[in-house]
């Protein structure tokens, strides 16, 4: 709590919201603020100090988050955000389509990762497919006599946004590599929690939102296989990836660069990379115990049903009630100074495939504490007594 500014100003608050977005610490509103005093120039075009001192920023950030994905960083370029990641893999994605191709995503996916693809299934009247989810376990169900052929993309997430529970892609993705499909990894969730071994993980393409693992909003980085790097054209035009321009043509630069037109939001990268570094130093264990104790406690409770997600999921924990609905449960703890998310989350086919009302999720972050969950269950348990 000490390390980040926001619970300075805020020191009643109980922040249960970090699957939507993590708070920053210190470390990196230190880092946001020395990029602008020190570093700030716009990169690889200023031929001055302050040009250079920014491309050099960028290009020591990429390098870091790569580590981070256990990437190289010849193949992690730096977008803006998973949602725009996965709607420009989609639209610019080196398949030529035939009516009936299939895509295969899961019911468990978030609307970043259904959209984009029902878009291109309409436009080529393609198939999309979805995995089942384990009732009990919150596991991805069987896939194999989903994939075929057919088969031109497999999108999946590695955790859920909705339940926490990861998902164990790496034979899914694998399968599909063999069959030629592009594989595509959502890692929003997973990126704060689950080690990323992108390179062993059978996807091409994994992108995670940097202000999911305590970074700033604006940055998502993306690994791209070796594969699809030679083969993705340039996603958005214009300048900063340029070789050559005629009147009618241009000619691209090689790289993950070519992935980046204009002006890159520099800030947000090198924050990004201070965060996942500092994430790296902190001990998550003791989340996984207060998520232990959270779960237990809420099905001590007979008016609440909590989703399944299986032991080692993420600190993120769903729940709803047959007495109250979501959106007033969250009310209700906002009123006492906790903030939680109600409702789809976006992630409206999850909830309608098991047909469940709107939930209440709680998700934690390195800054809660037991107190905090006990507060939690205590306000839970004074609404009950008053309203039910
Ligand atoms: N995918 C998942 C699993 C998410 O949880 C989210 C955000 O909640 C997204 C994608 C979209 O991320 P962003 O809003 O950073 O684009």
């Amino acid at each position: 709590m000490s390390q980040f500014a926001i619970f300075r100003h805020y020191p009643d608050l109980i922040y249960l919201d970090s699957a939507a977005t993590c708070h920053v610490p210190d470390v990196v509103l230190e880092a946001v603020q020395h990029y602008y005093q020190q570093l700030h120039g716009n990169v690889h075009r200023g031929s001055h100090r302050l040009g250079r001192l920014a491309t050099q920023a960028l290009e020591q950030a990429r390098e870091q988050l790569a580590i981070f994905m256990g990437a190289p960083a010849a193949q992690v370029t730096l977008q803006a955000s998973t949602t725009a990641a996965l709607n420009q893999l989609a639209d610019h994605l080196p398949v030529t389509w035939q009516a009936g191709d299939e895509i295969v995503l899961s019911w468990a996916e978030h609307h970043a990762n259904i959209l984009p693809w029902q878009r291109l299934a309409q436009r080529y009247q393609l198939q999309l497919k979805y995995i089942e989810i384990d009732p009990v376990t919150g596991a991805l169900g069987a896939w194999e006599h989903l994939l075929s052929e057919r088969t031109k993309v497999v999108s999946v997430s590695l955790a859920s946004n909705v339940t926490g529970a990861v998902f164990a892609v790496q034979p899914l993705l694998q399968r599909a590599q063999q069959l030629g499909a592009w594989t595509i990894v959502d890692a929003a969730q997973a990126a704060a929690h689950v080690p990323l071994r992108v390179t062993e993980l059978g996807c091409d393409a994994l992108v995670l939102s940097a202000h999911k693992a305590y970074g700033m909003t604006g940055c998502a980085p993306l690994y791209l296989s070796e594969r699809l790097l030679a083969q993705l054209p340039p996603m958005v035009v214009g300048g900063g990836i340029v070789e050559q321009v005629s009147p009618l043509s241009a000619s691209f630069i090689d790289g993950v660069q070519r992935f980046e037109a204009g002006s890159p939001n520099t800030v947000a990268i090198v924050a990004a990379a201070t965060a996942v570094q500092w994430l790296t130093t902190q001990d998550f264990t003791q989340l996984q115990q207060l998520r232990s104790l959270l779960v237990h406690e809420l099905q001590q409770r007979p008016w609440l049903t909590v989703l399944p997600s299986g032991e080692n999921a993420t600190p993120t924990v769903a729940f709803y009630s047959t007495e109250f609905h979501a959106q007033d449960i969250a009310i209700w703890l906002d009123q006492h100074d906790i903030a939680v998310r109600a409702g789809h989350h976006c992630a409206q086919l999850f909830l309608q495939h098991w047909q469940l009302p709107a939930v209440v999720r709680v998700s934690l972050g390195i800054y809660n504490t037991e107190a905090h969950i006990q507060r939690l269950l205590q306000t839970l348990d004074a609404g009950w007594a008053l309203f039910s």
